[in-house]
């Protein structure tokens, strides 16, 4: 069966087992909000959060930064308060945003191989107690089997209950929120730098808003803070509730408060006030985590969009989103954490074919349209260089591996393959014994065969 028919089969099924969601991740706009610079994992950003019950801070509508002790350690300033009443009121304290240079600076965030990471691919998760894992873990487990089944190379460990009201770092705590918030939370990927939680409403949260907050704890951020938003879902932000954030003029808040213009590097200081923060593009956070090409555009169909009314009470925020999320995540959204965990089946170069006559391969370097491994099951020819050699340079990098790769092939893995047309005359490096050519890339077995 192929695989999208096999996902909207499962997630009929779920969907009629259980409720998409009675409200969107915040159905009801957060208030009391402040905007200021905050220290992430990869730099300090500029966003905006409110203290929701529980003594946990969220920023971006439903992501969890983690306790009022956690947030407060990060907290370098605040540059905007929305007062009593929700009159805003612009606030001076500690004027010194710092540079944002270090956001461009891919150290320590949500991209491959990052610390960020939930290590080797495994989450850890328990409920709050005993009573709060009876009301909710089947939607929690059936919006989990959604991500864990279509990438099967993450595993979830349930731990025992734990009500420590500080949580812990590593494991996600999901609590039901006492009083219903009319929200959906959930920690944004943050393994070991803070407590991890997912907070629901019960009832309110459904299959939807539930994946789309596991979404988050695996690693994705809203889709709207990727640099290539705007030129294809700009925001009105005249439409966010709060506008024009205690400005004089619309001039000055859209100046001042939106985040213009919308596109990387941001400006250095102070560019966003309130919930118009939640539509400023984050950079160096995005574009690795596609798969396709110049690292994937923006997606209409992720689960991590924001809707089209986000933030606007009623108004339209975003003119080209859907009213209401995605539901099953995107094929993207599923790539994007099959790349960050490492999980995205190989590409392996195209074969040859061994018939005589019936290939291209380069003569009379490499000439030998050969199985690797012809004992395997539909194994996959590739041209052959001498042992020793790799493919003529200059032109051709070594970890282009849509022309040469090495293989775990029966022979060991010291030959070069290269593809059809090219010719294999460069010396390798080392170009006797096993050790041969291990400046070429070795593509995984899974690449010996077709
Ligand atoms: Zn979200």
């Amino acid at each position: 069966m192929p695989t999208s028919k096999f996902f909207s089969f499962l997630s009929l099924s779920l969907s009629l087992l259980f409720p998409l969601g009675t409200h969107a991740q915040f159905g009801t706009t957060p208030t009391n909000l402040t905007t200021g610079f905050v220290n992430f994992a990869n730099g300090p950003k500029q966003v905006t959060w409110f203290y929701n019950q529980n003594n946990l801070v969220s920023y971006e509508g439903d992501i969890i930064f983690g306790t009022e002790e956690e947030f407060n350690e990060a907290l370098i300033n605040i540059t905007y308060t929305s007062g009593p009443g929700e009159l805003p009121v612009v606030t001076k304290r500690r004027s010194y945003p710092p540079s944002l240079d270090r956001i461009d600076v891919r150290s320590n965030s949500i991209h491959p191989h990052s610390s960020n990471l939930w290590p080797g691919g495994q989450v850890f998760y328990r409920y709050f107690d005993d009573d709060t894992e009876k009301r909710i873990s089947s939607i929690v487990e059936a919006a989990k089997n959604i991500w864990k089944d279509a990438i099967p190379c993450l595993t979830f460990s349930k731990v025992a209950n734990d009500n420590n009201i500080h949580g812990s770092n590593g494991i996600v705590t999901i609590r039901v929120n006492e009083k219903p918030l009319n929200m959906c939370q959930a920690s944004q990927i943050g393994f070991h730098t803070n407590s991890l939680w997912m907070l629901l409403d019960d009832p309110g949260c459904g299959l939807r808003e539930v994946t789309h907050e596991w979404g988050h704890l695996l690693g994705l951020i809203h889709e709207l803070k990727r640099p290539d938003a705007p030129a294809l879902d700009p925001f009105i932000c005249s439409n966010v509730r709060g506008y024009p954030f205690g400005k004089a003029t619309t001039a000055e808040a859209d100046a001042e408060c939106c985040g213009l213009p919308q596109k990387c590097p941001l400006p250095p200081g102070d560019h966003c006030c309130g919930l118009a923060c939640q539509f400023t593009v984050e950079c160096g956070d995005y574009n690795s985590q596609d798969d396709g090409p110049n690292g994937g555009t923006f997606d209409f169909n992720s689960i991590m969009l924001y809707r089209k009314r986000e933030f606007g009470d009623g108004k339209v925020t975003l003119p080209n989103s859907p009213e209401e999320l995605p539901f099953p995540p995107s094929s993207e959204d599923f790539n994007r954490i099959r790349e960050l965990y490492g999980c995205l089946p190989p590409k392996c170069p195209v074969g040859c074919n061994p018939a005589s006559g019936a290939n291209t391969c380069s003569f009379p370097t490499a000439q030998d349209c050969v199985f690797p491994s012809p004992h395997i099951s539909n194994p996959r020819a590739a041209c052959a260089c001498r042992a020793g050699f790799k493919a003529t340079a200059p032109g051709i990098s070594d970890t282009d591996t849509t022309k040469q790769w090495r293989l775990p092939a029966d022979e060991g893995n010291f030959r070069v393959w290269v593809t059809q047309g090219v010719a294999c005359d460069t010396l390798c490096d080392v170009s006797t014994g096993v050790d041969s050519c291990k400046e070429v890339v070795e593509l995984p077995a899974d690449c010996l065969h077709n």
